[in-house]
């Protein structure tokens, strides 16, 4: 195997489509282990973390561009990025410990195409966009357009994603995930809810998305959850109906951690309690 630091994007894309079966590194805390277990060999691994703009945050269009080697830690680091979408920074700070965190990355979470990674529902609400480089060029999509299925993507052989970009806050406006794990940290979402949503001044919910992790395939938009919030000021029949909606969305697997049956109740009960948080964060009182 040759592990190579790419010099820019194109470098990579180069490499990437010249080696039989290649792989990106970021952080690599789900490649190394992937590979320590056998479950991936890669003959080649492009470290990406030495290409210019891809450690940075940068403020654009009112939002942020967030290159695609900032670690959890530099998220967690960044005051304006908390203030803006707090929901996804929580999700992306819930990611391992201390230590993981000082290497792991949003768009490696992302990448890794795992139906439970905790950043990917928070960021299928805030209307995340995602910028991808490959053969073709440069071009970008909706998150929800580069999940596929549990550890696969969309993604091309030589595509490589450079950034994630967070749209601009609207006024009144606030995010939160939530996910239950069966220990208090270092585990994989057995359930988990991401909600964003933006009030009038009357605190009435004008506008919400929510989405669900490690009930499907993939992290899962549920558009009739949004609608059960929408024109509430989540009175607890607006809170049941949501929790109702993600519950009937969810098609889980039962496993060790945690059974059919409990993940779909639990994820009603997540996504009602962020959609608290996150009225609160957009300013509503409860
Ligand atoms: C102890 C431990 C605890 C963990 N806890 C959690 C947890 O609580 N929640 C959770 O969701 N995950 C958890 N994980 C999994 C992992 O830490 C996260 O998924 C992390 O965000 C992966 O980021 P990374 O930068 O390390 O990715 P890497 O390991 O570098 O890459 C992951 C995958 O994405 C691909 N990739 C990386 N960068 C790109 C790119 N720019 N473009 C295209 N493809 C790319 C890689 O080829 C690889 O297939 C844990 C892992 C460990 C070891």
């Amino acid at each position: 195997m040759r592990y190579v630091r790419a010099k820019d994007s194109q470098d990579a894309v180069s490499l990437m489509a010249a080696a039989m079966d290649p792989m990106l590194l970021a952080g690599g805390t789900d490649l190394l282990v992937k590979m320590k277990l056998g479950r991936a060999a890669p003959d080649l691994v492009v470290d990406l973390k030495q290409i210019a703009g891809m450690r940075d945050i940068s403020p654009e269009a009112g939002g942020f561009r967030i290159g695609a080697a900032v670690t959890g830690a530099e998220m967690g680091e960044s005051d304006a990025l908390m203030a803006a979408w707090p929901g996804v920074v929580d999700a992306v700070e819930l990611i391992g410990s201390t230590q993981v965190q000082g290497r792991a990355t949003m768009v490696g979470n992302l990448c890794n195409g795992s139906p439970a990674a905790d950043s990917v529902p928070a960021l299928l609400t805030a209307e995340a966009m995602v910028r991808i480089t490959g053969a073709n060029g440069e071009r970008d999509m909706p998150v929800a357009e580069l999940l596929k299925g549990p550890g696969e993507t969309t993604l091309q052989k030589s595509d490589i994603v450079t950034s994630i970009w967070l749209p601009a806050r609207p006024e009144r406006a606030g995010d939160a995930y939530l996910r239950f794990i069966p220990r208090t940290e270092m585990d994989i979402a057995v359930a988990g809810a991401a909600v964003s949503l933006s009030l009038d001044e009357s605190g009435t919910v004008l506008a919400a998305r929510v989405a669900l992790g490690a009930v499907a395939p993939t992290a899962i938009l549920v558009p009739e959850a949004a609608k059960a919030l929408i024109g509430s000021r989540l009175e607890a029949p607006a809170l049941e109906a949501c929790a109702a909606a993600c519950s009937a969305a969810s098609s889980p697997i039962d496993d060790r951690r945690g059974t059919a049956e409990f993940r779909i109740k639990v994820v009603g009960v997540l996504a009602a309690r962020a959609a608290k948080i996150a009225y609160n964060r957009a300013g509503g009182s409860l």
